[in-house]
């Protein structure tokens, strides 16, 4: 099962107590997947344009309990007519007075993403979209989503208008808002893992570069030194030279910190890389 369809089933299994918030979301699930039409014994046919189970069955439960539209309706029935005084003619967005209350502008939300959303495993990345059927629906949703501030934003795709939400905030924030909580909960954890793990391992290859550039800094140094012992050229060295190639051919994992306070006298981090520096320019000079 993917992501996105354990969220469409989630929120299937959410009905409104209101019926204010159930109207709204059947005329979204309507606006978005719904086609009404007429058999050849003059009943009514609605149904929902998809392939998904928990659509069609969350559909009807709402045309049933809201406007008691059962198996069988006549286009005399004034059932009938709530539902397209609903609807509308398909290409208007859904009507503003339905959408009034903030619970309404979630169910709202809610039923145009089970129709038309989608949404990509948080693990993989972050992208939420929900296809839409016309500009004006295009522009309700994104206008609900700006509502509880969320950035959504328009665009189109091989003919198809999409508004999406790519931040991983947001899209969090937007299950929340449609009432898929425990699909939020799996996305925020997901997320924040990522984040997390994401920053531990910045820091890790951040901080294994610092190493390997120590452990290059003082292998090529103690390489130099060999050199400059292997042709016999330490001691003829003034004596602070040769002083620090010896202490470090006795003490190759010493820190320069260490090194430098085994030094007669004592010198600094910064004396004792001088003197390191020195000698790997004679070894240089030599091997030229
Ligand atoms: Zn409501």
């Amino acid at each position: 099962m993917s992501f996105s369809s354990d969220v469409k089933e989630e929120l299937a299994e959410v009905i409104p107590q209101a019926r204010h918030c159930r109207i709204a979301e059947i005329a979204s699930i309507m606006h978005f997947s719904g086609q009404i039409g007429v058999d050849g014994h003059g009943e009514i046919t609605v149904g929902f344009n998809t392939s998904g189970s928990s659509l069609i069955k969350k559909g009807f439960t709402l045309l049933e309990i809201t406007f008691n539209i059962g198996k069988s309706l006549k286009s005399t029935d004034p059932e009938f007519e709530s539902l397209l005084d609903l609807v509308g003619d398909g290409s208007d967005p859904v009507s503003g007075l339905i959408l009034k209350n903030a619970c309404c502008k979630r169910a709202f939300l809610r039923g145009a993403f089970l129709a038309s959303g989608s949404l990509s495993d948080p693990d993989k990345g972050y992208h939420l979209e929900f296809i839409c059927p016309s500009e004006a629906l295009a522009d309700q949703v994104t206008q609900v989503c700006a509502d509880f501030e969320i950035n959504a934003r328009k665009t189109e795709r091989r003919g198809e208008l999409i508004v999406y939400v790519k931040e991983g905030e947001m899209i969090g924030e937007l299950l929340n808002v449609m009432g898929a909580m425990n699909s939020y909960m799996d996305f925020e954890n997901c997320r924040i893992y990522k984040d997390v793990s994401n920053t531990v391992n910045r820091r890790v290859n951040c901080e294994t570069s610092n190493i390997r550039k120590t452990v290059t800094a003082a292998s090529r140094q103690l390489e130099d030194i060999r050199f400059l012992e292997e042709h016999g050229m330490l001691d003829g060295l003034p004596a602070p030279l040769r002083e620090a190639a010896y202490g470090r051919l006795e003490n190759p994992d010493a820190t320069l910190q260490e090194l430098g306070e085994m030094m007669d006298p004592p010198v600094g981090k910064s004396g004792i890389n001088h003197r390191l520096a020195r000698l790997s320019k004679l070894a240089q000079e030599k091997r030229k």
